[in-house]
């Protein structure tokens, strides 16, 4: 191996093959794996049970990569924690800590930036920088179960980046997270967002990874929804939604769909009713988000009065529907916001 490899982005089985061509035994990846995945090791000196030779050897041809936390912000109303990363090549990330009754959930960035252009969101203003990799991915999750001091207990791939974007990666990162031999975290406690990638969600369905997948819906109709996500001129509506029904039939996963309350735009009693029409008979939760306000657009959310009214019209046509409860609501700001504000600084 000529550059030292990511290990934390190895596979059981790439282990195997990567100690094979290093001249090792394949067994002494099980381990390696385990002191990375099970105890969490972030360097090659905590492995202990490896003799000192072995240990040497992985030093020489591999790295454990890590991020540095440069900020937290923690809100004192329910201690939800947002986190800005910085990564080895100096660009930086958010995260987020939320905490449910029933543990800690975290929301992940797949990507640096973001180039689908969402009229609403603010990673996507400067455009895309690069992909994550898997590891970077992990990263997140780990050293923010590490400055918990918890485990875990669901993932959500939903900060800055589109994850159907960087496929392959995202992939990747599913099958070490979701691991039996490894992390173990179970998959259907994790949740994919993307803005509809049609061949991607389909290239998903056929993975046998079982996540929760959430589409950003977002309007009830293809003229609207094009007003506010330019990726559904590519991407039209019908197609999007025979996408995601293909992705129930195979995982049996219901589908979620992600519905940013804009004022104005897409929560009047039409929008209900087209909007009922349109996922009637699907196998489907509505999330009504308020959206939060960009500075750099002109968004704003509207009256809690009317998100409440828009929900009764969904209930009442029979949808499943919840508002999204507002977290962390003092050290608000949408997603990619802390970013920016960095950078600017
Ligand atoms: S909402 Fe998600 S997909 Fe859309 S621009 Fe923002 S980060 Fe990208």
């Amino acid at each position: 191996m000529s550059e030292k490899t990511d290990i934390l982005t190895r596979t059981l089985e790439e282990l195997k093959a990567d100690m094979e061509e290093i001249g090792e035994k394949s067994f002494r990846a099980k381990q390696i794996y385990e002191w990375l995945h099970v105890h969490h090791a972030g360097s090659f000196g905590e492995m202990t049970s490896l003799s000192k030779a072995l240990r040497e050897k992985l030093e020489k041809n591999f790295e454990i990569p890590s991020l540095r936390t440069l900020e937290v912000l923690t809100s004192r109303i329910d201690g939800t924690r947002k986190y800005l990363f910085a990564l080895e090549d100096g660009n930086v990330i958010e995260s987020v800590l939320m905490r449910y009754s029933y543990g800690i959930s975290v929301c992940i960035s797949s990507q640096v930036g973001c180039r689908m252009g969402c009229r609403f969101c603010a990673s996507t203003i400067g455009g895309r920088v690069r992909d994550l990799t898997a590891s970077e991915m992990l990263c997140q999750v780990l050293e923010i179960s590490r400055q918990a001091g918890e485990r875990v207990g669901h993932v959500v791939i939903m900060g800055s980046g589109e994850p159907l974007d960087n496929y392959d990666n995202l992939v990747r990162f599913l099958r070490i997270i979701g691991d039996p031999d490894g992390e173990r975290l179970s998959l259907r406690d994790i949740t994919v967002s993307t803005c509809g990638i049609v061949p991607n969600i389909y290239a998903l369905a056929d993975e046998g990874l079982p996540v929760t997948l959430a589409l950003s819906l977002h309007a009830p109709s293809q003229e609207k929804r094009e007003r506010l996500l330019p990726i559904s001129l590519k991407y039209q509506l019908p197609e999007v939604l025979e996408a995601m029904q293909y992705y129930f039939s195979k995982t049996g996963r219901r589908i979620t769909f992600e519905y940013s309350c804009v004022e104005g735009e897409n929560t009047s009693p039409e929008d209900a009713v087209m909007l009922a029409d349109l996922v009637r008979g699907m196998n489907c939760h509505i999330n009504l988000i308020p959206v939060n306000p960009v500075e750099e657009r002109a968004f704003r959310r509207p009256d809690r009065r009317d998100i409440e009214a828009f929900r009764r019209m969904l209930e009442k046509r029979g949808i499943s529907v919840t508002i999204r409860r507002e977290m962390g609501r003092d050290i608000n700001g949408a997603c990619g916001q802390l970013r920016r504000s960095y950078l600017e600084k």
